[in-house]
């Protein structure tokens, strides 16, 4: 078994040497309301722990700083755990009726009043690399806390594909018009609860101009002369590196 164990939005490791690993010997909550088990036989547990419970030999680290430290599989894993806390934390009371809600199945919850049942939700996003010739598009974002330069980002909107969400986000941020517009993958973002969604597209026509003052600067920038990029394991850096590479030539 390994554990999966949340303290607000961080993670408790246990150092072996050199090496932090998932632990698994942190004593389970007693109410098991708060418990999750998933991953093949069960093999992962998350539950939250408040840091007081928490035994020696153990440190806590960001989620996000994890991925560079914990195999892919426990990365993953730590990343569905954590939203599932987030989840079971933020989501108590019917949307519905207004109950205090049951656990249902592993994870599902269950109104005791009405009957509905209520699943984890996630905030689809796309990301999306804009060619022209051989430079990409780059902007930087009034809400990035370091002086990096990533892709145009947007939540999804209620009625619109990801097609259309990913040419009103360059058009609103940008002013840019774009065609060609291909699906590249996805990658979970537990940030709490988003799933992000990689696109390329290509300039067709326009300015870049930062019409609504979500970006504060960007352009267009030759694999070359590249600025400083946001760091793994974000899906616009794999996909600025995919370029790079030249994958979309
Ligand atoms: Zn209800």
């Amino acid at each position: 078994m390994r554990q999966i164990v949340i303290s607000g939005n961080d993670l408790w490791l246990e150092r072996r040497g050199d090496t932090l690993s998932l632990p698994s010997s942190v004593a389970l909550p007693s109410d098991g309301s708060g418990l999750f088990r998933f991953g093949p036989d069960g093999e992962y547990v998350a539950f939250q722990a408040p840091s007081v419970e928490i035994s020696a030999g153990l440190e806590l680290r960001g989620l996000r700083e994890s991925h560079a430290l914990l195999p892919a599989d426990d990365y993953a894993a730590a990343s569905k755990g954590a939203e599932l806390i987030h989840w079971h934390a933020s989501m108590r009371y019917c949307p519905a009726c207004g109950t205090l809600l049951r656990r249902g199945g592993p994870i599902s919850k269950i109104c005791p009043a009405c009957g509905s049942e209520h699943f984890p939700s996630l905030s689809p996003a796309v990301v999306v690399l804009v060619i022209r010739g051989r430079e990409a598009l780059l902007v930087h974002a009034a809400n990035f806390r370091r002086p990096f330069y990533a892709l145009v980002a947007g939540f999804v909107e209620t009625g619109e594909t990801l097609e259309q969400c990913v040419a009103r986000e360059v058009r609103e941020e940008t002013t840019l018009e774009i065609d060609d517009i291909r699906y590249r993958g996805s990658q979970s973002w537990p940030f709490p609860a988003q799933l992000m969604l990689g696109f390329t597209a290509r300039y067709r026509a326009g300015e870049v101009t930062f019409a609504d003052g979500e970006l504060t600067s960007g352009g267009f920038f030759s694999r070359d002369s590249l600025p400083m990029l946001p760091t793994p394991p974000s899906l616009s850096r794999a996909l600025i590196d995919a370029w790079t590479r030249g994958d979309f030539d």
